[in-house]
Order: structure tokens, then sequence, then C-alpha cells
């Protein structure tokens, strides 16, 4: 069986999936996995897709101390326990630059291309990267693919694509890149397939998960992201707090004595839900909490949501179409319940039935505006794209090197 491997390395964990290459280039998903702990309590665990377990190990913390550790454990897990050795090998690697517009097949040379993007993502990339190098060192013969969360909003005019700021700084790459790409490519592949008509059209949608933000497609193809040079900006996540004064970042260093690296720590890690609320980054804890503070934190997003959806409509210039994915957009009627009521104005109606049954289309027969829930699928579009550099390679014997 021919099997492609999806990675999503980060700084404490490398999440993989394992796909089978079906007849007609069709995949089918069998192994979802993960290492997490990594340099502090690293634990394998791994299933079926069907959820029956195969792995749940911890490892000694000297074994597991960095991501490439933890790719050798995931792939010795797989080649020997499962006699699994992949055809290729696709990445989520966050940053493509300015000129990435599509997954690439990596070599040295594509690897030092990336490198040179660390500094636009310094959180991510260097986890991203980890494990194409080792895996490069090791089984050079092995195809490795990036997929980049920036490169599907390349499509975005220049108007979308600048700050007001001078010009040497766009060409140091200061702009405006957006991020959840992969995701927003697979509901605009599947979109066509939900809704023929409305897919051709102008559609928002939220990708609503600890990370969270919001893209206009055009016709399928990215116009306009709530996210631009990193991905703080736009919605309020998890630990990440969206739009901000950059005042408040010349506040925090001046007035708190706050140094680069302390901002960072902040912006990434205590602001967002947690900060808010001071009680969860968790959407499913702020809704069963009692604590005004909590319900304030869940307004706010609500809010923003709302505000952004706005801005987007503007940046359309209408709406034919609203998605909800990710963890929070597909699974939580509650915050479905109140974006759509308060973007009632736009002529938003809910099916009140269908929205806690999860259903597809979740808006009323009276809505202006359809509603769906789409349920997103990253490693899926990783492995697809994998799949379509691997077949076009101009050596097709090379389709059939294995890991050994
Ligand atoms: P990421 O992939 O960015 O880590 P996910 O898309 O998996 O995030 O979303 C994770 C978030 O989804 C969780 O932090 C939680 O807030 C939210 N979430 C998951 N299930 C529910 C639910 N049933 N109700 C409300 N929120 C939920």
């Amino acid at each position: 069986m021919d099997t492609i491997l999806v990675v999503n390395a980060g700084s404490s964990s490398v999440k993989f999936q394992i796909f089978s290459v079906e007849g007609e280039g069709k995949l089918r998903r069998q192994i979802k996995g993960q290492i997490d702990g990594i340099g502090s309590r690293p634990r394998l665990r791994a299933s079926r897709a069907d959820s029956e377990p195969l792995a749940d190990r911890v490892y000694p913390i000297e074994s597991v101390s960095d991501v490439p550790a933890a790719m050798r454990i995931a792939g010795e897990w797989l080649r020997n326990e499962l006699r699994i050795s992949p055809i290729a090998v696709g990445h989520r690697v966050v940053h493509g630059g300015p000129d990435y517009d599509r997954p690439v097949l990596i070599n040295h040379g594509v690897v030092a291309q990336l490198e040179r993007f660390i500094t636009l993502a310094p959180l991510h990339q260097p986890h991203n990267l980890a494990p194409i190098r080792s895996l490069l060192a090791n089984f050079p013969a092995l195809p490795q693919v990036a997929c980049f969360d920036t490169a599907f909003h390349r499509t975005h005019d220049a108007v979308a694509d600048h700050y007001a700021i001078p010009h040497q700084l766009y060409a140091k790459g200061v702009r405006r890149y957006g991020f959840h790409g992969l995701s927003y490519e697979y509901v605009a592949q599947i979109l066509p397939q939900v809704a023929p008509e409305v897919a051709k059209g102008r559609v928002i949608v939220a990708h609503l998960g600890s990370g969270a933000s919001m893209c206009a497609l055009r016709g399928g193809r990215s116009a306009e992201s709530t996210m631009g040079f990193t991905a703080l900006d736009g919605l309020p996540m998890g630990t990440r707090p969206g739009q901000l004064d950059p005042g408040v970042v010349l506040y925090l260093i001046s007035e708190m004595g706050m140094s680069a690296s302390d901002v960072q720590n902040f912006l990434y890690r205590d602001c967002g839900l947690k900060g808010l609320s001071g009680v969860s980054n968790d959407m499913r804890e702020l809704e069963t909490s009692e604590d005004p503070k909590a319900k304030l934190a869940i307004d706010y997003f609500v809010y923003r949501v709302c505000l952004n959806a706005g801005m987007l409509a503007a940046a359309l210039q209408g709406v034919d179409a609203f998605v909800f994915t990710a963890g929070i957009g597909e699974n939580s009627m509650r915050i479905r319940a109140r974006i759509v009521d308060q973007l009632g104005w736009l002529g938003f109606t809910l099916d009140p039935t269908g929205n806690s049954r999860h259903a597809r289309l979740i808006s009323g027969s009276d809505s202006r505006i359809p509603v769906y829930v789409i349920p997103t699928d990253e490693e899926l579009m990783i492995a697809q794209h994998t799949l379509s550099l691997l077949l076009e390679r101009p050596s097709p014997s090379a389709r059939h090197e294995r890991v050994s």
C-alpha cells in the first residue's frame, strides 16, 4: 500500500497522519497520531482513522528532547510496528514568504529559502523546518513537500497586501500575508460540491479555532484576510489578542519596561480569550463559566467576528454565503447562533434545529444569505498537494523510492 505521511510540527508537539493512496489518486486517512510534551513529558498517542487506539506511551525526557527526535520516534514506530514506509512526506510550513504561492517539492535550496523566512515567523518556522532537515539528511531520496499557510492568500490585490509604511519595509517582506490558507483552500475546494452557485461568488469563511481568522473568497480565491504580517492580527484567539493598536506595544515597552521577547511571549501566550477572561483559553470552559469576565470574553469574540464580517463584506462588495469552520466554528452552536443573530442586519437568519444538529446548512429558510458549517481538513489538503507534486515529478520511477 502506498502511503503519504503528513507532518505538522510545532514547538512542543509533532502531529502526523498517514493517508493511503487509492485508485485514481484518491486518498484515505488511515492513522492519526502525535507526539506531544517534547522536552517535558514526551508522549506518543495514535489511533486509526476510525478511532481504534494504536499507541499511548510515554518516553524519557532525554530520548525526545527536540522535534527531530520526536520525528525519529514517530518514523520508527510507523516503520517497525506498523510496517508503514511512506512514499512521500507533506509538511505544514507556516510561512512561504512573498514568493511561494503554492506548495513546493523540497530540496536543499528550498530549505535555505525557507530559512530566510524564520524572521517572519520565529515561533513557528524553525519547528516546521526541523523535521524537514532531519528527513532530508537521513532519507535524501524521500520526496518531501512544503505546504504553506500563506500561499493561498498570494492572490490578494496590492491594497490588501500592503501596510501604510515606507516601501523599503514591504520590499523586506513586511506585508499582509494572511494565514490558515490550507484550511481556506480546503473549504474553497469543497464549496462547489456543497453549494455550486455561491461557490462562484462572494463567500466569507470564519476559521474559528484556538487560532482564529476570517477570509473573503471571491470565486474560490482569497481576496482578503483578517490576519496580516503575523498570525497575531485580526480576531481575538485562545491566547492572542487579535487586532491591537501598535501604541499598546509601545506602552508595554516604554512604560512597563518589557523587552521584545517579553512582549512576544505576552502577545502569543497571555492575551486573547485567556487574557480577557482570566479563566481559560478554551471556549468550552468559557461557555460553562459563571465568571462575568468569561462572558465578556465571549461577547468580545462574537463582536469582533461580526465587525470583521462587515469589513470582509465591504472588501467583497457584498456576501453570497458565510461558512463556519475549525474547533469553535464546527462545534459551538451557541457561538454560531450569536454570530448569525448579530449579523441579522445583513439578512442572516438561523435554523435553530439545523444549528443544534451541526447540520451543513444552518441558516433559516428566510435567510437572505446561506450559512454553512464545513469541517476543515488541512491534513487532507497537504496530502493532496503532496501526491500532486509527486505525480508531476519528472522521473516517475522515483515515485516508488521508499524509506528503507
Ligand atoms: P487549533 O487546530 O487551532 O488548535 P481547533 O480548530 O482544534 O484549534 O479548535 C480548538 C478550540 O475549539 C478549543 O480551544 C475550543 O475552544 C474550541 N472547541 C472545541 N469544541 C468545542 C465545543 N464543543 N464548544 C465550544 N468550543 C469548542
